[in-house]
């Protein structure tokens, strides 16, 4: 389970090509024109928005970040085998199904920006985003598909056993604990559901909450408290995790009551302690639901600002998963173009395989 992160695959603007080999739209291209579209985003759901603009002959502008939302590419590219993407029968490591749909993206024509973006006006047309390196890129579309970061204990130890152990995803990485002994972090929803879903393969679940009550649902806490696999530690925070070898043995604790401290011995951490949606650039100007995900206009993905749509985990807090992050992307770029197009007609839903009316 050792992360691997994506090579980085360009550059900004390395030359007068458009686009280069390896998809990088030159300088002069991407601040000189208006873009149809510009998505903002490189996992499943900023990819698959792309492949389909660009099949509609959009030439979307891909800005895939660095620093900011993440890892380029999203948080797939710190998975290693990737099992429940359909199509892929044998498994497929997490940074090839994302280098695999940028293929497919650039094949139609997209343009990509390996930068951050810093600051975004969508208030005015056409939208104006500004790059960490001070380019300004306008847009008549943009899709908004940041993602979001699973939210961090912040404790010694995390970043180095990241891979090694922890985990803020048991559906990706439950099956390699199978008999072993994990613990998951939190007294939500996502916790119960993680701690239920492990017992599949561990031999022991421990469930450390700081409190004494759950914040979970009852009938997501019945089932894990009927659960004989899964075991309950209330009031306990964790202080560190501990590890050898890059591979986690355990961590240390902390009586939230008592501030008596103790140690458990364990070979996994799912961390489900809540997601932080990466929506700061659009802060008060695109809505966002009491957790501060993107509010869309569901069935569509049309955001409370005319042009802009979000896809993927900044605006689905229920399912985040890699397939149903890549189908709000398919749904974004049609509702985008659908936008430019300024009727429904023309680009009504085609056929799969069939070309996209102009
Ligand atoms: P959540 O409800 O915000 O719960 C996060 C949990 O993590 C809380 O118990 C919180 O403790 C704890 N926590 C936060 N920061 C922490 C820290 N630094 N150290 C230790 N513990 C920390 O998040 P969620 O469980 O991901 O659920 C998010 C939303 O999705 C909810 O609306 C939930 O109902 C929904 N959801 C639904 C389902 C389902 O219905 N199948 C499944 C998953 C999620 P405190 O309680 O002390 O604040």
């Amino acid at each position: 389970m050792a992360e691997l992160p994506i090579p980085a695959v360009n550059a900004v603007g390395t030359n007068g090509a458009d686009p280069s080999p390896s998809g990088a739209v030159s300088d002069d291209a991407l601040t000189a024109e208006v873009h149809d579209m510009v998505i903002i985003g490189s996992g499943p759901a900023g990819l698959t928005a792309a492949v389909y603009a660009a099949r509609a002959s959009l030439e979307p502008v891909l800005i895939e970040g660095v620093i900011e939302g993440g890892p380029t590419g999203g948080q797939l590219t710190l998975t290693t085998d990737v099992e429940n993407f359909p199509g892929f029968p044998d498994g497929i490591m997490g940074p090839e199904l994302i280098q695999n749909m940028r293929t497919q993206a650039q094949r139609f024509g997209t343009r990509f920006v390996t930068e951050d973006i810093v600051k975004a006006d969508v208030t005015a047309e056409p939208i104006t985003l500004e790059t960490a390196s001070g380019k300004s890129v306008r847009a008549r579309s943009l899709i908004v598909a940041t993602g979001a970061k699973p939210r961090r204990l912040d404790v010694p130890g995390e970043d180095e056993l990241w891979g090694g152990g922890v985990s803020a995803c048991a559906t990706c990485d439950g099956f390699f604990f199978r008999d072993k002994h994990v613990i998951v972090v939190g007294g939500g929803d996502s916790a119960m559901e993680e701690a239920t879903f492990l017992t599949k393969f561990a031999s022991k679940v421990t469930v450390i909450h700081r409190r004494e009550e759950l914040r979970a649902s009852v009938i997501m806490q019945e089932r894990a408290f009927n659960n004989d696999k899964i075991e309950f530690l209330f009031n306990a925070q964790i202080t560190s995790i501990e590890g050898s070898g890059g591979l986690m043995t355990g961590v240390k604790l902390q009586d939230t009551a008592t501030g008596e401290a103790s140690e458990l011995a364990a070979d996994g951490l799912f961390l489900a302690i809540g997601h932080i949606p990466n929506t700061w650039l659009f802060d008060g100007v695109l809505e966002t639901d009491d957790e501060g995900y993107l509010i869309v206009d569901e069935p569509s993905t049309a955001t409370n600002v005319p042009g802009v749509f979000a896809c993927g985990d900044v605006m689905d807090h229920t399912y985040r998963q890699a397939v149903t992050a890549a189908g709000t992307g398919c749904r974004a770029a049609i509702d985008a173009e659908r936008h430019l197009a300024g009727s429904e007609a023309v680009t009504a839903a085609t056929p799969e395989g069939s070309p996209t009316p102009a």
